[in-house]
């Protein structure tokens, strides 16, 4: 049975950074993520809402192009559902296509445990070990 020096529970940014910073410093570490490792941040908050927002900005500077002399005529742009679909389908894109397989590799290659199952810690207050990965207990 596997022991580990420090258990991170939640795989997000914050989790990923002081796992990260254990594993360099030496001491073995675990991660429990019940769903993608790197959190929120990379397929449902920072890089998806800017990807929209990207793509929104660049709508509006095309629809602005006569009116600051870039082009001689207006441009013609899709329709707002179509262009919000292409949007989207680039927001996916960004966000890796909720696949968290490169966040799993850069851990693994400083070492650091993870947990298969995607169990969830479902307790609240101090730590249960029974709601710990068996394999991240002591005997
Ligand atoms: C729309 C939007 C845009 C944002 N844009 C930016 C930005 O541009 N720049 C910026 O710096 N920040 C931005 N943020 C904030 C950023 O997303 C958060 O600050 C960051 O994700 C917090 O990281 P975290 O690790 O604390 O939490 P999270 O990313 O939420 O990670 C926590 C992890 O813990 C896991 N977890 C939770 N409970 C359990 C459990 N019981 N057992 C096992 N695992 C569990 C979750 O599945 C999750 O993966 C944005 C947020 C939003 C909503």
């Amino acid at each position: 049975m596997d022991t580990y020096d420090v258990v991170v529970l939640g795989g997000g940014s914050a989790g990923e950074t002081v796992a990260t910073t254990v594993a360099r410093g030496g001491k073995s570490v675990a991660v429990v993520e019940q769903k993608l490792l790197g959190g929120e941040c990379p397929y449902f908050a920072c890089m998806p809402s800017k990807a929209m927002l990207h793509s929104a900005e660049i709508r509006h500077r095309i629809a602005g192009a006569p009116a600051h002399g870039a082009v001689s005529r207006p441009l013609s742009l899709d329709e707002g559902k179509l262009a919000y679909r292409a949007a989207a389908a680039r927001r996916h894109e960004i966000a890796d296509r909720l696949d968290d397989s490169a966040h799993a590799r850069e851990l693994r290659a400083l070492g650091v445990a993870l947990d298969e199952e995607r169990l969830a810690l479902t307790t609240l207050g101090p730590l249960d070990r029974r709601n710990l990965p068996r394999e991240l207990l002591h005997h």
